[in-house]
């Protein structure tokens, strides 16, 4: 029998199926044995101000412009937490083995996504395009492989998939020069959200799992994405990035 990878001192806690951070849990330690303090004033604050954007939006009849501005509030908010945790977690500049795994996208992160394509010059619009295509033809085909084919349109679709794709290795198109995000202030929740706290050899294909900071911040702010996909955007899907830049 193979032994489990070796944390180094991180809270057992982590291990459990789904781990998420409780307002007022306990400090914890990452892999380098160093104590991690969440900032719960900061993330209280946080909830309740997701919690109006949420209502604000349930008010509202359907406006995209709006959903997008709001989105951007909450890319800010999470920003805020993830600079205030930094310390804390192995995720840094140029570490990108995230950028290969299926990122789960809803339609109003994809529309940012989408503006950000069309108002970059079309020579490097078209160089994404390439590799968007390339990236969908493989996702097609792993999709065909199951009986029935995954629908890249739902979760238990990408749930279907994520395993084989992962197996491909391949980046995601906005994968840039220096392992960096080409469209960084544009990049969805999933990829502002990955905070490892073990070893970030534990990212790379076939190692791991790592284990993420996940919080009752990042779980409220995923409903309310999805909430305002739904009633502002008309479209509760949620796919992989490349698969929402072109017609299916
Ligand atoms: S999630 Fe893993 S691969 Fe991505 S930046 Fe963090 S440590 Fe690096
Ligand atoms: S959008 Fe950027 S951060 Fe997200 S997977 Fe692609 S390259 Fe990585």
């Amino acid at each position: 029998m193979s032994e489990a990878p070796d944390r180094r001192g991180i809270d057992p806690r982590f291990f459990e199926e789904g781990p998420t951070l409780e307002i007022g849990h306990p400090v914890f330690m990452n892999y380098r044995r160093e104590e991690v303090h969440p900032p719960f004033e900061m993330m209280e604050e946080m909830i309740s101000r997701l919690e109006s954007i949420e209502a604000e939006g349930k008010s509202l009849p359907e406006n995209p412009e709006w959903a997008r501005k709001a989105l951007r509030s909450i890319y800010e908010m999470v920003d805020q937490l993830g600079e205030a945790i930094a310390p804390g977690m192995s995720c840094e500049a140029g570490c990108a083995a995230c950028c290969r795994v299926m990122v789960s996208t809803s339609s109003v992160e994809a529309a940012l996504i989408g503006d950000r394509l069309s108002s970059e010059p079309p020579d490097r619009r078209e160089k994404w395009m390439e590799l968007v295509r390339s990236r969908n033809a493989r996702l097609s085909e792993l999709s065909g492989r199951t009986d029935p084919p995954a629908d890249l349109s739902t979760f238990e679709g990408l749930l279907a998939t994520c395993e084989d794709w992962e197996k491909e290795n391949l980046p995601c198109p906005f994968l840039g020069e220096g392992n960096l995000c080409s469209i960084y202030e544009d990049r969805p929740l999933l990829c502002r959200v990955c905070w490892v706290l073990t070893d970030p050899e534990d990212c790379s294909p076939g190692a791991g799992p790592p284990v993420k900071f996940r919080t009752k911040v990042f779980e409220k702010a995923y409903f309310v994405v999805s909430d305002i996909s739904v009633r502002h955007m008309k479209n509760g899907s949620v796919s992989p990035i490349p698969w929402w830049l072109e017609p299916h």
